[in-house]
């Protein structure tokens, strides 16, 4: 494979998303395989060959912890951006959802859509990323695909173009029929190479040609002159079908689907084309938009090598050979080794160092990124992910990549003591990785606190910990992130911080109003100041001094959220007002205002799914009643089972793996994502607040 650069209309940003267990690891291997390594074997002579790559690639790790990784197929360069398996990880998915192009959804041919493929479809939904759907595992028993189909279209309400049918079910799925080209391509030994194509076997005609004809309609229903056309039985070539099919594809108005069994390496090589034939380049995107940070004016780039420099950090990735390596996406212009380029995130020239392209069995240096490719950069200690590097001359800057709060958190020490600064290495290293993970010093306790989106999230993170930096931590019991709101409207209330005693004074006085925001909204403040009662100057001081009193909230020490705050009115002294006697005047006010206005507890609530045996139902629902649990709906699926799903608050769900394996005998099983923050019941709050040693009345 070189490392020749290609025009951006033959390159695919794509990233491979599932719900855990679906085969997104198994597709990604064997995408891997058939359109990298093959090239570098030249032929494969048994088939053992792809079992023993994949075995070594695991040991040595590389292949699937990589941040991104190049390949080609049929002259296009397909970069596969890694979207981590598992829910806690969500923010983690949505980083990678932002920088790709188009993306592949492996569902599994047993379940169809489960709660994991339905969130990350949610998000690529929001962020607009054109899709298509490979369902796997068609080799397995119980796999239908119309049962998959079904819950596609039920539960994601996507509008889909199906191109192709199985051949063959369960263990004696062996091809499929591609409903464009109205032929059979089929595997006729088990970790064969090459596919064959026959004709459509005769007993499976009449099906082809009902499922061409739903597909041309599919089509032609996004295109009016085809609709023509396919109405008047005027004959439509392949490529236009393919065309269209393309740009219904990439505007998200339907959904390509493919069937295989990656396992059984069927339907790997169709699944390719169909990136190469249907998901865009990067010169379909057009163009991006950012923010010129000199006018604050919003400016437009064009994707293309001769536009100004515009790339996006997405993630750092400490590898134990190269060191730090931050990989990045050029948008527009070209990103040179060596030259000057302007971090437009932390407002600092830098030079850019080493830049190379991560293959699956190697890296290799390039001298520079042109627009539309993802590769990484070396030696750029200052980078960090989100930034965006541009031209000096032309600055620009892309919209940072939002990452949630933590959720959940938790003390840990080293077991021995001569590991205490290397912790703090270790952990300043995992943080740079992975931004939704956060390390802090606990003021009262002195002890290290670690933050996360779930209790799986840390777990990984301890246990990164234990086998990267070998370095053996206690930890102590996770603990959930309470926040602080208000319940009440709270007008008219004052602060001062008034200083006159001798010498310069201090003098600042606000009037603020708080009202009850949206949950998830945050702390927003307004100023509705009028004929300078306080001078314009000292307005971001004010809301300065607000945002840090919402740090620690009127109850605990926890933060304080969703509280619309005005600023109404006030005074100034012309010789002794400052910006920081209204700081400090705009915190009294919040923080008075906010301890009149019913101060409330709230905790973090996840979206729940249960997939139990029928048998076990009862005892689950029991269980989950226990612990506060909203059950939204219970669903039977194939094979007898039922899928629960519901709310739960986080901090009843701490060791619930282990409750729900005693309970079922091991047969169920559950995922988790965090989903909202919600009010904490009074009686559990007055509980959490007595056991913190809070002495206000409960929140009513
Ligand atoms: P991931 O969690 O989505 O990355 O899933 P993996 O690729 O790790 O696969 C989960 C399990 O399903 C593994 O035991 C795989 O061997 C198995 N698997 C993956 N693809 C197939 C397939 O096409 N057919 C069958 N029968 N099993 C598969």
């Amino acid at each position: 494979m070189d490392t020749s650069h290609f025009i951006p209309e033959k390159i695919r940003n794509i990233g491979i998303i599932a719900h855990i267990d679906a085969g997104k690891t198994t597709t990604t291997e064997r995408v891997l395989y058939y359109s990298g390594i093959t090239h570098k074997l030249g032929s494969v002579d048994d088939g053992t060959t792809i079992t023993d790559w994949m075995d070594q690639e695991r040991e040595r790790g590389i292949t699937i912890v990589s941040a991104a990784i190049t390949t080609q197929w049929r002259k296009h360069q397909i970069n596969i951006i890694d979207t981590p398996g598992h829910i806690d990880f969500t923010a983690e998915v949505q980083r990678a959802l932002r920088i790709l192009d188009g993306s592949v959804v492996v569902f599994d041919g047993v379940h169809g859509v489960e709660s994991q493929s339905e969130t990350v479809w949610r998000q690529a939904d929001r962020f607009k990323v054109p899709r298509i759907c490979f369902i796997n595992k068609m080799d397995r028993t119980g796999a239908s695909h119309r049962h998959a189909l079904d819950t596609i279209r039920r539960r994601l309400h996507a509008p889909l173009a199906v191109l192709q049918l199985p051949l063959g079910e369960e263990g004696d799925f062996h091809g499929v029929i591609d409903l464009l080209k109205m032929q059979a391509v089929i595997w006729p030994h088990e970790l064969d190479e090459h596919p064959e194509t026959i004709d459509i076997p005769a007993e499976r005609l009449a099906d082809a040609k009902r499922a061409a004809d739903k597909l041309y309609e599919a089509i032609a229903e996004t295109d009016d002159s085809l609709l023509e056309r396919y109405l008047s039985d005027t004959p439509v070539e392949r490529d236009e079908w393919l065309a269209a099919l393309r740009k219904a594809t990439i505007e998200n108005r339907l959904f390509p689907v493919l069937f295989g069994a990656a396992a059984r390496n069927i339907g790997v090589q169709l699944l390719l084309d169909a990136v190469v034939d249907l998901l865009p380049s990067p010169q379909d995107i057009g163009s991006i938009e950012g923010i010129n940070p000199d006018t604050g004016e919003p400016e437009t780039r064009e994707l293309t090598n001769k536009a100004p420099l515009a790339a996006l950090v997405f993630k750092i990735v400490t590898d134990p050979y190269a060191g730090r390596m931050a990989y990045l996406r050029v948008y527009s212009g070209e990103l040179k080794s060596s030259s000057m380029v302007l971090n437009a995130t932390r407002g600092k020239k830098e030079r850019v160092g080493r830049l190379v392209r991560v293959f699956a069995d190697r890296r290799e240096d390039i001298d520079k990124v042109p627009a539309g490719e993802i590769d990484a950069v070396l030696s750029m200690k200052q980078l960090h992910t989100g930034d965006t590097l541009c031209d000096p001359e032309h600055p620009l800057l892309l919209e940072a990549i939002q990452f949630p709060n933590p959720v959940i958190s938790i003390a840990i020490e080293p077991i021995a003591t001569k590991n205490n600064d290397e912790i703090g290495k270790a952990l300043a290293q995992l943080s740079e990785e992975d931004p939704t993970f956060k390390v802090r010093t606990d003021a009262d306790s002195g002890q290290t606190i670690l933050s996360g989106m779930g209790e799986l999230h840390l777990e990984v993170l301890v246990d990164r910990i234990h086998r990267e930096h070998q370095i053996e931590v206690r930890t102590g019991k996770p603990q959930v992130n309470y926040k602080e709101t208000i319940a009440k409207t709270a007008r008219q209330v004052e602060g001062r911080h008034v200083h006159q005693s001798g010498g310069h004074g201090q003098y600042g006085h606000v009037v603020v109003d708080v009202v009850p925001g949206e949950r998830g909204s945050g702390i927003i403040f307004t100023s509705k100041i009028k004929g300078g009662v306080i001078p314009n100057e000292f307005v971001p001081a004010v809301e300065q001094g607000i945002y840090q009193a919402a740090n620690n909230g009127v109850m605990g020490d926890l933060s304080m959220t969703d509280v619309e705050v005005t600023l109404t009115d006030g005074s100034y002294h012309h010789v002794d007002s400052s910006e920081m006697a209204f700081r400090n005047a705009g915190a009294i006010a919040f923080k008075r205002a906010c301890s009149l206005a019913s101060p409330l507890l709230l905790e973090p609530v996840c979206k729940l799914e249960v997939v139990t045996p029928e048998e076990y139902v009862g005892d689950v629902l029991g269980q989950l009643n226990a612990k506060r649990c909203e059950v939204e709906s219970t669903e039977l699926r194939t094979g007898g089972a039922q899928t629960i799903q519901g709310y739960v608050p986080l901090s009843e769900m701490f060791g619930y793996a282990t409750d729900l394996r005693s309970s079922t005998q091991g047969r169920a099983m559950f995922t988790m994502e965090f989903d909202h923050y919600a009010s904490v019941p009074e009686r559990i709050a007055r509980e959490l607040l007595t056991k913190w040693g809070i002495k206000q009345a409960a929140p009513g």
